[in-house]
């Protein structure tokens, strides 16, 4: 064997223990950051409700989720148009430039509840132009607060460009990868996951202490 074959089998293993989480654990993953404000919530659906966009615009939006997450409707909440019983997110859209400080083409007002900031139901703002004049586009930007409900976090890196948390590139759309569906599995609960099953440990105080 070669030294650097021998360099390599002495290295292997450091790769695969340096490898391990970027495969399991999405979170590694710059562009698919779980939120701080947002707790770990539990639901089997979504019902989307507007006045302004059409069914067609309301699917497509959900279906950058539900084409892209083997955990869509298992690991995280269904969504659909209409209906009652799961979250009710309202989505209003503006035909006007965003009034938001930021500009941007559209918020998420979510209603938390206690105990710990589980996710009840949201508002969903969306405006026809960014406040610099550029043309938004309604149906990536409400697959993009679907994203913050959830559990994601905005990520503004040039790096993300193109990926659904990060900055919509000129004239394109945005995509939801693996990393996204990992962070929305990890902060909600279906009734069709066992509890507790291929879920990292609680942070709890009374774990780990001497026996
Ligand atoms: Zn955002």
């Amino acid at each position: 064997m070669t030294l650097g074959g021998r360099l390599l089998r002495a290295a292997l293993p450091l790769l695969a223990v340096a490898l391990i989480p970027l495969r399991a654990d999405g979170a590694t993953d710059p562009c698919a950051a779980p939120s701080s404000g947002q707790g770990i919530s539990s639901a089997d659906q979504f019902n989307l409700s507007s006045t302004k966009l059409s069914a067609a615009e309301l699917i497509s939006a959900i279906g950058y989720w539900a084409g892209s997450c083997a955990g869509y409707g298992v690991r995280f909440p269904s969504m659909r148009v209409g209906g009652t019983g799961g979250v009710a997110i309202t989505v209003t859209f503006f035909d006007t430039t965003s009034t938001l400080p930021s500009g941007s083409c559209g918020v998420t007002t979510p209603t938390l509840v206690a105990p710990g900031n589980s996710l009840h139901s949201a508002q969903i703002r969306l405006w026809a132009k960014q406040g610099n004049g550029i043309p938004c586009n309604k149906v990536d930007s409400l697959a993009h607060e679907i994203g913050h409900l959830l559990g994601l976090k905005d990520a503004p890196q040039v790096s993300c460009q193109g990926r659904i948390m990060g900055e919509r590139p000129a004239n394109g759309t945005r995509q939801v990868g693996a990393g996204e569906c990992e962070v929305a599995g990890s902060m909600w609960r279906t009734s069709s996951e066992d509890s507790g099953h291929d879920r990292p440990p609680r942070c709890r105080d009374d774990l780990g202490g001497p026996p």
